[in-house]
C-alpha cells in the first residue's frame, strides 16, 4: 500500500513562484488522489507488497495494467517532484553536478535552454527530466505519468509541466513557471544525491 508523503516544506515556502494554494491542490487533492486510486487498482493484483518501482518497471508497457501504471507512477513522479524543489533554490549549481553539466551539455546555459524546450516541448500533460543515460546527462520529456525508470534512465531532477502544477500561478505561461522553477526552486544537493 501507498502512502501520500507529507511535503518536505511548508505549503507556503515555495512562494511567490509557486503558492500554498497551488500545492494544496497538487498535493492535496491530485497527488492524494494518485495513491488512493493507485491504492485499490493495487488490490488483488499480487503486486501489493511491492515497492513502487519495483511495480512500475514490472507493469510498465503492460495495457491490462495501463490505469495502475499511471496512477502509481504518478505517485512517484510527485514524491521525486517535490524533493526537487527548496526554498531559495535554483541557480547555477556547484560541484559534481555542476562539472557533469559542463560536460554533457557544454554549459549550465544551454543544460537550462534544453530543459526549458524540454518542457515547453511535451504536448500536453506530462514532465520534463534530468536523467544520467549510462553516463551521460541528457533532457528528456515524458507524457503523462511516464518517468525513465523503465526506460533504464536514471531520473536526476523532474518539473511536473501537467497544467495543474502551474495553471493557478501562471495560467498558459508554462515557459514562465519553468523558469521560476529553475532560477529559484531546483533543490541541487537532491540532484547531486541522486547521482550517487
Ligand atoms: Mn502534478
Amino acid at each position: 500500500m501507498m502512502q501520500l508523503p507529507e511535503l518536505p516544506y511548508d505549503k507556503s515556502a515555495l512562494e511567490p513562484h509557486i503558492s500554498a494554494r497551488t500545492l494544496e491542490f497538487h498535493h492535496g487533492k491530485h497527488h492524494k488522489a494518485y495513491v488512493d486510486k493507485g491504492n485499490e487498482l493495487l488490490q488483488g493484483t499480487g503486486l501489493e507488497n511491492e515497492d513502487i518501482e519495483t511495480v512500475i518497471r514490472k507493469i510498465a508497457g503492460d495495457s491490462s495494467k495501463a490505469a495502475l501504471f499511471n496512477n502509481v507512477a504518478q505517485v512517484w513522479n510527485h514524491t521525486f517532484f517535490w524533493n526537487c524543489m527548496k526554498k531559495g533554490g535554483g541557480g547555477k549549481p556547484a560541484g559534481k553536478v555542476a562539472e557533469r553539466i559542463a560536460a554533457d551539455f557544454g554549459s549550465y546555459e544551454k543544460f537550462v535552454e534544453a530543459f526549458k524546450a524540454g518542457g515547453v516541448g511535451q504536448f500536453g500533460s506530462g514532465w520534463v527530466w534530468l536523467v544520467d543515460n549510462g553516463g551521460k546527462l541528457e533532457v528528456m520529456k515524458t507524457p503523462n505519468a511516464e518517468n525513465p525508470l523503465h526506460h533504464n534512465k536514471k531520473p536526476l531532477l523532474v518539473a511536473d509541466v501537467w497544467e495543474h502544477a502551474y495553471y493557478l500561478d501562471y495560467q498558459n505561461r508554462r515557459v514562465d513557471f519553468l523558469s521560476a522553477f529553475v532560477d529559484n526552486l531546483i533543490n541541487w544537493d537532491f540532484v547531486e544525491a541522486n547521482l550517487g
